[in-house]
C-alpha cells in the first residue's frame, strides 16, 4: 500500500490548527464554533469532511468515548495510539508505547484479526483533578 500524499486544504488546515491549540479533545460543534471565527460561512459538513480526511490520514484521532477529536502526536508513524483521558476534566494525552503497540498487534494477528483502527482509550483522572479531589475530600 502506497502512502497517499496528504493534501491540506484551507479548511483542513484550519481544523488542524484548532485541534493543535487545544489540550482536550474537541467535539465537531466546538470545532465549528471556532472555525466560524475564520470562516463565517462554515457549516457542520465543512467540519465533518475535514475531520474525516484528517482521521483517515492519521493526523487526528477520534475519541469514541467522548465523540470528540484530538490531534495525533506522531502522525509520521502509524502504530497503535494510546489516549489517556481524564474523566473529570476531559484533558487528554497521547502516549505511544511501541512495546504495547506491537503486543496488541501480535495478539490480534494470533487470533486471526487484522487491525483496522488501533486506538486504546484509557479513562483516568489527571494529576490536577486528583489534587482537587483530595482538596474536596478534606472539607
Ligand atoms: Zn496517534
Ligand atoms: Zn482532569
Amino acid at each position: 500500500m502506497s502512502a497517499k500524499p496528504i493534501k491540506l486544504t484551507t479548511d483542513r488546515k484550519s481544523v488542524l490548527d484548532i485541534l493543535k491549540s487545544s489540550d482536550s479533545p474537541k467535539g465537531a460543534y466546538d470545532i465549528l464554533d471556532e472555525l466560524k471565527k475564520v470562516k463565517s460561512n462554515a457549516v457542520p459538513m465543512t467540519v465533518y469532511r475535514a475531520l474525516d480526511y484528517l482521521t483517515e490520514h492519521g493526523l487526528v484521532h477520534k475519541v469514541e468515548n467522548l465523540n470528540a477529536y484530538i490531534l495525533c502526536n506522531h502522525p509520521e508513524h502509524h502504530h497503535i495510539c494510546q489516549i489517556i483521558i481524564c474523566e473529570a476534566c476531559n484533558k487528554a494525552t497521547e502516549s505511544c508505547d511501541k512495546e504495547l503497540a506491537s503486543l496488541v498487534q501480535k495478539k490480534a494477528e494470533d487470533a486471526g484479526f487484522k487491525i483496522s483502527k488501533a486506538i486504546l482509550e484509557i479513562t483516568a483522572t489527571c494529576e490536577e483533578c486528583l489534587a482537587n479531589d483530595k482538596g474536596n475530600a478534606a472539607l
